[in-house]
């Protein structure tokens, strides 16, 4: 200090310095101000007059919290007191809303007060949250995206690993969502996705999270739901069901009526259940397994559900690996009529697989339905059964028989089933008229007017309708006489239960009595003892099918049964 070689400055030169000073903080671009220990302002720039909308003139000398009393006890008031208390420099980003502003501040304490500069950063803030809703906001729905859940999910892993807390995610995707986007269009599905995203929203509370995953996909992040698994299990149960019930009501999609429906996975969250990822893969994993029960449900996931997805994924490869090799075969089980006269044949679908043996359509066909496979396989038993009824017609002793096909609702309700079998048809030069499908309740009464039209078509040229599984369905017989049908197939089920002395005899009587009435034969199905066959016939019924009279047999079996039954002296 003493080796200071200047001279102290004078009166008029320290002014002159404080002039230029005050001038410098005038012109600087950071808002300035500098307050007393007793809060009170003593300098304010140029900058800070126009953020602050205040004049130099009316605010010097005032204390800061009198002037701004809507920051006593906020973040602003906070940050300086601390500084003050600390002796240390405070840097801050905090969003003033009595003068809509966004501030960067920095404050440092001396001996005099504080002086704070602050920037506005309102632009940037605004730039910021736009990028933000680019970058984690479905811009469809507005609901957060895949990328802001897999963030909130794995903030909430976060905060239960350090507490007791649990939560919940529920994974959900519609139900045949794609037949929507194919029939009516991407618009309409849009349209259908953005009121999805607002009934999914009106389920849950606002602190809960609803995101559109992808696609038809969406999850639910419930967070905080309880202190233990129960608890949580609870809510989640309960926000399921509101899901599921929130689809009921029809969409109007441009004034038509949607109905859609939900499958949902649900998975509880809480300090032990691992990263993110397995989390979501959980909550997808359970709403498989809804999908596979029929949709329209919600799961909850348990262990094991990975093995069980994984084996399913593996038959389904299967599956498109044997429609590929040519490895189902078509087998044919005879029906007959009271005198055991062979009137045709159901064409059963079997798979010979290289490991398992031969494998029973129980097993496969579910699958084959859910994912699609159905369709190519479906026309290639109708192609091959077609074929086959063409084979029968060559010879006179097997020309009158019929040939039933089971049709999937997949298939039936494809826009060109109609042609498709007509081409089958063509192809093979098979009668259309010995041609019958055999159709399933729950199948006729989607959009019962379409399918009519389709049937109608379809009975132009001949080819027969039968009502299969009978009594098993929707139980509504009200539209039963307006559906173009030839055939009641009446369910193994009630031939057997009437055997055991249930109520099967008095459906198998129904049944028959309304065949009558509705001039349209009835054949009982899975008859497999004389007592049945006795049975089935005194209630009325002419045809039948069953282990009684035959097994589903392979091609050239069936040619041994025709052959031997006319041995036997039967009519075929
Ligand atoms: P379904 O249409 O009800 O076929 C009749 C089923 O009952 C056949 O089983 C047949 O083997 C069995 N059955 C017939 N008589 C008797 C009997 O006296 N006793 C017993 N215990 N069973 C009898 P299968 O072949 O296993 O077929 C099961 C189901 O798979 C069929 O039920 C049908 O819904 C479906 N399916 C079979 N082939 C096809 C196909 O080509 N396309 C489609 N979409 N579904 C098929
Ligand atoms: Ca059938
Ligand atoms: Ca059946």
């Amino acid at each position: 200090m003493t080796s200071d070689p200047r001279p102290p400055p004078t009166e008029t030169e320290a002014q002159r310095l404080g002039v230029r000073l005050a001038c410098t903080l005038d012109n600087i671009s950071d808002a300035f101000l500098m307050l007393d220990r007793q809060w009170r302002l003593t300098f304010i720039n140029r900058e800070a007059e126009r953020l602050l909308q205040c004049k130099r003139a009316e605010v010097l000398g005032m204390n800061i919290w009198q002037r701004f009393p809507e920051a006593v006890g906020g973040p602003y008031y906070q940050a300086y007191h601390r500084a003050v208390a600390t002796r240390s420099s405070v840097l801050f980003e905090e969003y003033y809303a009595p003068l809509d502003l966004w501030t960067e501040v920095r404050a440092y304490p001396s001996d005099e007060g504080l002086a704070i500069y602050f920037l506005d950063i309102s632009t940037r803030k605004a730039q910021e949250a736009a990028f933000h809703k680019l970058a984690f906001f479905d811009r469809l729905t507005g609901l957060p995206n895949r990328q802001l859940l897999v963030d909130r999910v794995g903030q909430a892993l976060e905060r239960f690993r350090r507490s007791q807390y649990c939560g919940a995610v529920l994974f959900i995707d519609l139900d045949n969502f794609k037949s929507v986007n194919d029939a009516r269009g991407h618009d309409k599905g849009d349209l259908l996705l953005q009121q999805v995203a607002g009934r999914l929203k009106e389920s849950v509370r606002a602190s809960d999270t609803v995101a559109r995953f992808g696609g038809d996909e969406f999850v639910v992040l419930l967070e905080g739901v309880g202190e233990s698994g129960e608890a949580a299990a609870q809510h989640a149960r309960e926000v399921a069901g509101k899901i599921l019930r929130a689809f009921d009501a029809p969409f109007d999609i441009e004034g038509v009526q949607h109905y859609s429906t939900p499958s949902v996975g649900v998975t509880i969250i809480d300090r032990s259940s691992g990263s993110t990822e397995e989390v979501l893969k959980r909550a997808d994993l359970a709403m498989y397994q809804s999908k596979a029960a029929g949709r329209n449900t919600s799961t909850w996931f348990e262990a094991g559900m990975e093995q069980r997805v994984a084996a399913r994924a593996a038959l389904e490869a299967d599956l498109r690996q044997a429609l590929n090799e040519g490895r189902f075969e078509l087998h044919y089980q005879p029906q007959c009529d009271l005198r055991q006269r062979m009137t045709g044949a159901e064409a059963l679908l079997r798979w010979r697989h290289p490991q398992r043996g031969m494998v029973q359509p129980g097993e496969f066909i579910p699958l084959t339905e859910e994912t699609g496979i159905i369709i190519p396989l479906g026309s290639w038993v109708l192609r091959t059964a077609c074929a086959q009824l063409a084979r029968w017609a060559a010879q006179p002793r097997t020309e009158g028989l019929r040939m039933a096909v089971n049709v999937s609702a997949q298939q039936f309700h494809r826009p060109d089933f109609v042609e498709q079998v007509l081409q089958a048809l063509a192809d093979t030069g098979a009668n259309p008229g010995r041609l019958k499908l055999e159709l399933t309740e729950s199948l006729l009464l989607k959009d019962v007017e379409a399918t009519i039209a389709r049937m109608e078509r379809l009975r132009e040229v001949g080819v027969g309708f039968s009502l299969d599984d009978f009594g098993t369905g929707y139980s509504s017989l009200s539209y039963l006489h307006r559906l173009p049908l030839e055939q009641l197939k009446i369910d193994r089920s009630f031939i057997w239960d009437a055997g055991t002395g249930r109520h099967g005899k008095a459906i198998v009587h129904t049944i028959a009595g309304l065949g009558k009435a509705l001039r349209i034969e009835v054949m009982a199905e899975g008859v497999e003892t004389d007592a049945q066959l006795a049975m089935v016939e005194e209630g009325g019924c002419h045809l039948f099918q069953g282990y009684l009279y035959s097994k589903p047999l392979a091609p050239d079996a069936l040619a041994a049964f025709i052959a031997q039954a006319s041995l036997a002296g039967f009519h075929v």
